[in-house]
């Protein structure tokens, strides 16, 4: 007799997961029915990539996992098309772009962390650009830190990349390879899928990408995306936490020098690990750096093959940063093996494309660019901006 509770058919809810971190606050109008079509409005060329930007960070509230049938596809892109809706609404209205709740909810955690210390911590101010690049960045005098709104949609689809490429290897890996490397070894028997996808990010922060076409990486599953939005919070939180000390430490000091990065990276560290949220521990906190400080170098090294600039593949003054965060004890053994194969895992990345060579990513750039299209940059839209 089949056991009642055994159920075949995973929930319908499954396929589709909502990312409570992500920017589910603009989507107050959802329902309204006086939100018109994108399509019904004619917008300038600077309006329309802001739209597509916003399209991007809006439709990013919903993500597919592998499970997800024709039915969740189906209500994932009509779902989407409600986000380029909402998107152009928000922009033909006013233009603003909101500091989204996660950073207002990550800047106020910093902020109380810090208060005893540094009152002077409530007067500095954080600001939300529409660059296209993944990054914060501070100006002491002005006592403001400015972020691109998609650092964190950026850093989010490849922390989901990464969870989903890990959980496939591990189901691909060879059964009679019991070697504890044997999920990086099935990574590397597919390298050139594991990194074209990384790729396609990566580039659209040195072209001009159409971010509405970027593609979706879908989670593993609920606890595998679960994992992949603790990483973003712990990187956007240390991304942050870095740029404070420079405005509470560093004042006029000229930024740059290896001395105040790698102190503003210990007070980062230190926030981060005072930081109120689950799992922000000191091994949860290793390899969810130890990845972007990899993704960050191979960010670098793409750029400059794209834009024909000498290469640094090995980016020193990058990958010696999570050094900082080495503690006295190596502390859980299998933590340790663990934060060790996530950094093999962006060397899989990195080895593909060095293999490739200049030439053949230059190529790779040009089809990616083809394949999801680029928006007209307007002539005073300035890159720093
Ligand atoms: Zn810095």
């Amino acid at each position: 007799m089949a056991d009642p509770d055994a159920s075949p058919d995973p929930p319908p809810s499954a396929g589709v997961l909502i990312d409570g971190d992500s920017h589910l606050e603009l989507l107050g109008p959802w329902a309204s029915p006086d939100v018109p079509p994108y399509a019904a409005t004619a917008f300038t060329a600077a309006e329309r990539r802001r739209i597509h930007l916003l399209h991007y960070l809006l439709r990013g509230n919903f993500v597919l996992t592998v499970a997800a049938d024709d039915e969740d596809v189906a209500a994932f892109m009509d779902g989407s098309r409600r986000c380029l809706d909402l998107a152009a609404h928000y922009v033909r209205d006013d233009g603003a772009l909101p500091v989204p709740d996660w950073l207002e909810a990550t800047d106020a955690g910093i902020k109380d962390i810090l208060r005893p210390d540094h009152p002077a911590v409530d007067d500095v101010r954080i600001t939300v650009t529409w660059d296209q690049r993944i990054y914060a960045r501070s100006r002491p005098r002005s006592r403001e830190i400015l972020v691109s709104a998609v650092t964190r949609a950026h850093l989010r689809s490849l922390n989901v990349w990464f969870w989903t490429s890990w959980n496939h290897a591990m189901r691909a890996a060879d059964p009679k390879d019991t070697g504890k490397l044997a999920t990086i070894r099935a990574m590397l028997r597919n390298s050139e899928g594991f990194t074209l996808p990384l790729l396609a990010f990566l580039v659209s922060v040195y072209r001009d990408i159409d971010l509405s076409r970027l593609p979706c990486p879908r989670a593993w599953d609920a606890e595998s995306f679960r994992l992949a939005s603790l990483w973003t919070a712990m990187q956007t939180t240390f991304v942050l936490a870095h740029e404070y000390a420079h405005v509470l430490l560093h004042g006029d000091h000229p930024l740059g020098s290896p001395r105040l990065e790698a102190e503003a990276d210990a007070f980062a560290y230190r926030v981060l690990l005072a930081f109120d949220r689950t799992g922000f521990t000191p091994d949860g906190v290793r390899p969810a750096l130890r990845w972007y400080f990899r993704l960050l170098a191979i960010e670098r090294s793409v750029g400059q093959v794209i834009n024909s600039h000498p290469v640094d593949w090995i980016q020193e003054d990058i990958q010696c940063r999570p050094l900082a965060f080495l503690h006295p004890t190596v502390g859980d053994p299998n933590a340790a093996y663990f934060d060790a194969a996530v950094g093999n895992a962006a060397m899989v990345a990195k080895h593909f494309l060095r293999e490739a060579g200049p030439e053949r990513i230059r190529e790779y750039s040009k089809d990616i660019c083809a394949e999801f299209g680029t928006l007209a940059r307007p002539t005073h839209d300035r890159r720093a901006e």
